[in-house]
């Protein structure tokens, strides 16, 4: 039976990484002789032109009967008007939180023919993998927000139910890697990270008691993640505090555009990169399409296609060691630069 991906390419340089990443599924497919069935439906912004709305009943109906979902990106400067009562963003989040893909899995690796291209030295960048589990359908993205012409308020709410799920998955995860867990929050200042606290410890000593678990204040976290990135293995966090650090650890790896994740909660999964749609390239064909595929690579392993997702992954690194690095990756104006598509062509070679 043909396995159903509903694919959501979006605004910006979504459809760009997203193609590139149809056309990698589909040698997969060939290569290891699975079929997919995959079906694209508007979200974000061409949503909003299309149908007035950022997350049509249609694509939603679709993704809930879909195996998996692969999302490209979301957004751009042409939907930011403050005034507007619908935007791009509203329609990710309402898609998140209707699949109930509460865990967004984002793993950090350093490719070693890029570790020249770091800002860090090679030196600190020795021994790094790490993942972050960031809490996804929670806190203050979720929260009831208000405007007056004077004042603007967010709220942050997260319950012990929240928060237990989220531990789980990631002490579930460190006991596969090397049982550490760095939990990130600010308890010194919020009440809601006092609670994430006091949950994750609990969680921890009643349920996973081999684990190593330390607590981080998201400030230090911030500057240790570039001092000794190589100290962590697990980064367990909230919503927004996860979204910041990932793609601050970016950085480690050379590039938003190289880090895939997975969002994943109690029936389908959602799979994007982590970068956004990048309007400032949007469109040039020089978008890197490797976090794209690498996602799609995460997808697969998840639909237990381990063969397929490890060729996939395989293929990325073989194009990044071969030197088929796209703009944001190449480190001086000397260096050839890559276009998506030749980046692609490089993985499907591979
Ligand atoms: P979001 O709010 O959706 O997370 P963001 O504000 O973090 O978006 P991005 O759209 O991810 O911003 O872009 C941040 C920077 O990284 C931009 O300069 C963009 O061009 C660059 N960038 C992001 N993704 C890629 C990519 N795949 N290839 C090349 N450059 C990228
Ligand atoms: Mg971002």
């Amino acid at each position: 039976m043909a396995i159903k991906i509903v694919c959501l390419p979006g605004d910006g340089i979504g459809p760009e990484v997203t193609q590139s990443t149809i056309a990698v599924l589909k040698a997969v497919g060939e290569k290891f002789r699975i079929e997919f069935d995959i079906a694209e439906y508007p979200i974000g912004g061409i949503a909003i032109e299309q149908s007035g709305t950022p997350l049509p009943d249609q694509t939603l109906a679709a993704c809930k009967e879909a195996d998996a979902v692969f999302l490209g990106a979301i957004g751009g400067p042409q939907w930011e008007n403050p005034e507007a009562s619908v935007r791009p963003e509203q329609g990710l989040l309402k898609l998140r939180s209707e699949l109930g893909v509460f865990s967004n899995i984002r793993p950090l690796k350093v490719f070693p023919s890029l570790i020249s291209s770091s800002p860090l030295k090679p030196e600190r960048l020795a021994g790094v993998d790490f993942v972050v589990v960031r809490e996804l359908t929670g806190g203050i993205y979720f929260g009831e927000r208000t405007r007056q012409d004077d004042y603007a308020t967010d709220e942050c709410r997260y319950s012990v139910g929240e928060v237990e799920r989220i531990a789980r998955v990631a002490c579930e995860m460190a006991m596969q890697r090397n049982k550490r867990v760095t939990s990130v929050d600010k308890a010194n200042v919020l009440e809601t990270s006092r609670l994430w606290r006091e949950v994750v410890t609990r969680v921890v000593k009643n349920e996973f008691p081999e684990i190593n678990l330390e607590h981080q204040l998201v400030d230090s976290c911030a500057m240790k993640l570039i001092q000794q990135p190589a100290h962590f293995d697990v980064i367990l966090t909230e919503n927004m505090f996860g979204d910041i650090l990932s793609d601050e650890a970016s950085v480690l790896s050379g590039s938003m555009g190289l880090l895939a994740s997975a969002s994943i909660g109690d029936g389908v999964g959602l799979f994007e990169p982590i970068h956004g749609s990048a309007p400032d390239i949007a469109g040039l064909g020089i978008a890197n399409p490797y976090a794209s595929i690498l996602s799609a690579a995460m997808m697969l392993r998840w639909l237990n296609l381990e063969l397929a997702a490890k060729a996939v992954e395989d293929a990325v690194l073989d194009a990044i060691d071969n030197g088929t690095l796209t703009r944001d990756l190449t480190i001086s104006n000397s260096m050839r630069e890559a276009s998506t598509k030749e980046a692609t062509q490089a993985v499907l070679e591979a």
